[in-house]
């Protein structure tokens, strides 16, 4: 869908208030070509309805209607001044009303996000940000052998699996290491270190999912890998095994297998495979900070099992987020896709699963459809679907599926961040991704329920996110001030927020996820928690991602108690601060009556027979940590299980 210039020019209005560069080197948003970025991400939604009414509302933005519904002056926004502009941004951002919240919060980062990307040194280099690193001229030449279909084409196999990350590149591997014939179908295309370039831009659009961005409420952004290897490409290599209380809740829960063996044996399988260790955890300025601040607290800080192989742990593992261009992050696609490849699996690239097809009450395989519009059909013994925990129950819907837990009890991770400004570098961009942990407040009702801290390698972009905006010299400021900043990731478990996703008419999924009391409680707990690691370890301001500022100076401006008073009076509602999930889960949970769960303890959906889950869905609960060596467990389980009943 396109844009007229009248809808362009809208945006152009809204991008340059965001961002009106400095008129000395500092370009605008519309100077960088961010706007055009801009309306390309946006019009890579699939959701026709909601790229209608963004056009709707660009439409009417500069008319004088619009200014008097929103700020009571019939002053169009074109016809204001820079700071007449930014207070009608403002205006939303401050409302009383849920929706204008979250219609700011997207049109900050629609705005933000691009620019941060586009804007090149002017903008990188007061930062002290040198950019992408560039393709590898000495890349390893490709070993994975991937197809694409150019044509319509019909394929015949064992078992055919939908989506190639965390679960979905496990299954595959095990299903063939056992003598079945495979088909792989990945949306994606295949990226490797002859692509990554470590540039925030081409990492955005070619690796991550561009929709869904947030949950329909706008409470919630949401990260997704998407491509070959799924989120394992881009994720930050962290990997915790499931811990022992939930796998024990997990079992209580219908999934007696949590707590045998067989659990244990697709851990260490999984974990050996993907040659996880702790001998690439030399702390990254920003884990440092996170670690002496914890200590003197009289907290423990912990290393991280991560999944690399010869890591540099400095410059490129800060860019891995845009994948890893030294090849050392054991994606599924350098692991269990390999070995999936050599035993025979064929792997399609940029193939979309539409509907899963069905007779006699049996999954018979897939219909798809390529990028170019060609209709692939798989006709297969059995059908694994691993699109995601999103995009999973999606399938699920469009075949037909009718269990209403398909697409209920979604779980999220919702994470937020504390900044602590430093009197040294941090430079959050550089260093092992995530080096140190600190567990202290994951039990905060005594079941297991709390928030896990971690730092996470901040790029520009990703920042952008993350930091309030109280108007565009503040927010440079504040910008620029990033290299000195330790972000704290206040990382929480949900409990009881009720989270669905529902499939529209036109097929495709819309996530609505309603934080809980509880869970608010638990995060503004996490918030106070992370303010104290801070301000240990020296921080002379402490900040929240609130978009009204919520901030103290230790020992010059407000303490930690004003500091948890402010932040329960800015609360947590949707629009009032920034959340994100990049761990989306139990969408298609796991357990052992219809009447609860998705999926049966093998793996298999109630509703039909020879249609399996492996994937972040089949979470009975919230798995409390990063959830890729659990999710890659659970698929190795079910295609073991899957293989033996095949064989
Ligand atoms: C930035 C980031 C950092 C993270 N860091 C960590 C970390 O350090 N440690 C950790 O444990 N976890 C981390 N995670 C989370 C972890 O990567 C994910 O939970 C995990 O990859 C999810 O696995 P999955 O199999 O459920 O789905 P995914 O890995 O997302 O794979 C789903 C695949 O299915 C494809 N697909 C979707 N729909 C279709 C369709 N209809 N047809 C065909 N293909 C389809 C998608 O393109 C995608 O490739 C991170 C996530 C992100 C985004």
């Amino acid at each position: 869908m396109t844009f007229s210039a009248r809808e362009r020019e809208a945006m152009r209005l809204i991008c340059d208030t965001f961002a009106p560069g400095d008129g000395a080197g500092v370009p605008a948003a519309s100077q960088c070509g961010a706007v055009d970025l801009t309306l390309e991400v946006a019009a890579a939604n699939p959701r026709a309805p909601e790229l209608r009414q963004l056009k709707g509302l660009l439409r009417i933005w500069d008319t004088r209607g619009f200014a008097l519904a929103l700020t009571g002056r019939p002053q169009r926004f074109s016809q204001r001044g820079q700071a007449g502009r930014e207070r009608f941004l403002l205006s939303l951002s401050d409302s009383n009303l849920a929706q204008k919240r979250a219609l700011f919060a997207a049109l900050k980062s629609a705005a933000l996000l691009p620019y941060y990307l586009r804007g090149g040194g002017p903008l990188w280099e007061p930062m002290g940000y040198s950019g992408p690193l560039g393709v590898r001229a000495d890349a390893p030449p490709r070993t994975l052998t991937t197809h694409r279909a150019t044509g319509a084409t019909t394929l015949d196999c064992d078992v055919v699996v939908v989506g190639s990350g965390a679960g979905g590149g496990t299954a595959a591997a095990v299903l063939a290491g056992a003598g079945l014939d495979v088909v792989v179908l990945e949306a994606g295309d295949h990226h490797d270190e002859n692509d990554f370039d470590g540039s925030e831009e081409s990492g955005f659009l070619n690796l991550y999912a561009l929709a869904p961005q947030a949950t329909a409420e706008g409470q919630i952004n949401l990260l997704a890998g998407r491509g070959l290897g799924g989120g394992t490409v881009v994720n930050y290599t962290t990997s915790f095994r499931t811990p022992d209380h939930v796998r024990q809740e997990w079992a209580d829960l219908g999934a007696k297998q949590f707590v045998t063996e067989e659990y244990d044996a697709a851990l260490d399988a999984v974990c050996a495979r993907l040659g996880v260790n702790t001998d690439h955890d030399r702390a990254a300025p920003r884990d440092a900070i996170l670690e002496r601040g914890a200590l003197a607290l009289g907290w423990e800080s912990a290393a991280m099992p991560r999944n690399v192989i010869g890591c540099d742990q400095g410059i490129e593992c800060g860019r891995c987020g845009m994948g890893c261009r030294l090849g050392a992050k054991q994606s599924v696609t350098k692991t269990w896709l390999e070995d999936a490849a050599a035993a025979g699996a064929r792997l399609y690239t940029g193939v979309t699963a539409r509907t899963v097809t069905q007779a006699n009450g049996r999954a018979t395989g897939v219909e798809g459809v390529t990028a170019e519009g060609h209709p692939v059909t798989v006709r297969a013994r059995a059908v694994v679907a691993a699109a995601g925990a999103i995009q999973t129950p999606a399938l699920l819907h469009r075949s037909g599926l009718t269990n209403p837990n398909v697409g209920a009890h979604l779980r999220l991770h919702p994470a937020t961040a504390v900044w602590g400004l430093m009197s040294e570098r941090v430079d959050p961009w550089v260093g092992a991704m995530q080096s140190r942990y600190v567990n202290k407040l994951t039990n905060l009702d005594g079941k297991g329920y709390g928030v896990l801290y971690e730092t996470a390698p901040i790029t520009p972009g990703l920042g952008t996110g993350f930091i309030g905006w109280r108007g565009s010299t503040a927010f440079r400021r504040r910008m620029i001030e990033l290299r000195d900043s330790l972000g704290i990731a206040v990382i929480l478990r949900d409990r009881d927020s009720v989270g669905t996703v529902r499939t529209k008419r036109d097929g495709e999924p819309v996530v609505r996820y309603k934080l809980s009391d509880g869970d608010s409680e638990h995060l503004v707990q996490g918030l106070v928690g992370a303010a104290r690691i801070a301000e240990a370890a020296g921080a002379s301001r402490i900040t929240t991602t609130h978009h009204q500022t919520v901030s103290y100076e230790p020992g010059a401006r407000g303490d930690l108690t004003s500091f948890e008073a402010d932040v329960r009076a800015a609360g947590t509602a949707p629009g009032r601060m920034t959340l994100a999930a990049l761990h989306i889960m139990g969408s298609a949970r796991m357990g052992d009556s219809s009447a609860t769960s998705a999926i049966d303890p093998d793996g298999q959906t109630w509703d039909l027979r020879d249609l399996y889950v492996a994937d972040g869905s089949c979470f009975p609960t919230a798995s409390g940590v990063n959830p890729m060596i659990s999710i890659e467990s659970i698929a190795y389980m079910t295609a073991t299980r899957l293989a033996t009943r095949l064989a």
